[in-house]
């Protein structure tokens, strides 16, 4: 079995950032982001089984899950929203699992930004945090997205909070200094990485 490392960090700490480093050294990326949005795509059976649930009025025109609707019906339902992730969170772990045992290299890297406020870190076998403190977490989200600071600060707030999550990594990534420091961290990383698969 594959070392599975899940990489997670709040909005804007530079998950993106830290996985491309990871990706340059050979380590395959699994993001499930993507796998998030595949397991609904056009065609799907989880769309199928999405649209006999709720009925046409979460597909757009030309037949792709309207996710704003969707959004909409289960925003003040806990029970719909309750079933919608019992239909997805499955498929996402099980497809996330396909594509780790699937991948080329000595060990893989799971970003999951949720990873501390769901149950996929049972799934990996170490946590790794990319850490900023909220400041900078802001300042960066907000020169990327153009986002007003008001929605970021209540995106931030409805994720675990920043010492909790620092008590459950395995290993921490600073990234409040320059990228060129990120890459230093990655590289002693990746191999502390490779040792443990060679045990
Ligand atoms: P999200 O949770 O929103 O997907 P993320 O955790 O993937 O965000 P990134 O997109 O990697 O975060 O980083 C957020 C922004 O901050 C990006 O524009 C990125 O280029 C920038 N950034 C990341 N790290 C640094 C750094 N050390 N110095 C300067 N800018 C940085």
């Amino acid at each position: 079995n594959k070392l599975l490392v899940g990489l997670t960090g709040g909005i804007g700490a530079g998950k993106t950032q830290v996985s491309d480093r990871f990706a340059d050294l050979g380590v395959t990326i699994v993001d499930t982001d993507v796998i998030a949005r595949h397991v609904v795509a056009k065609g799907s059976d989880g769309l199928a089984a999405i649209t006999e649930h709720f009925g046409t009025k979460v597909l757009t025109a030309d037949g792709q899950l309207d996710r704003a609707q969707l959004r909409e019906l289960v925003f003040n339902q806990p029970e719909q929203r309750q079933w919608l992730n019992r239909l997805t969170h499955p498929m996402i772990r099980a497809e996330m699992l396909v594509q780790c045992q699937q991948a080329a290299s000595a060990y893989v890297v799971v970003v999951v930004p949720l990873l501390l406020e769901g149950d996929m870190h049972q799934l990996v076998d170490r946590i790794l945090v990319v850490d900023v403190d909220e400041q900078t977490q802001l300042k960066r989200t907000i020169a990327r997205d153009n986002n007003n600071p008001e929605l970021v600060k209540k995106i931030i707030a409805s994720q675990i909070d920043r010492p909790s999550r620092l008590a459950k990594a395995d290993d921490i990534i600073d990234n409040s200094a320059q990228l060129c420091d990120l890459q230093h961290q990655v590289v002693k990383l990746h191999q502390y990485y490779l040792s443990l698969t060679e045990k």
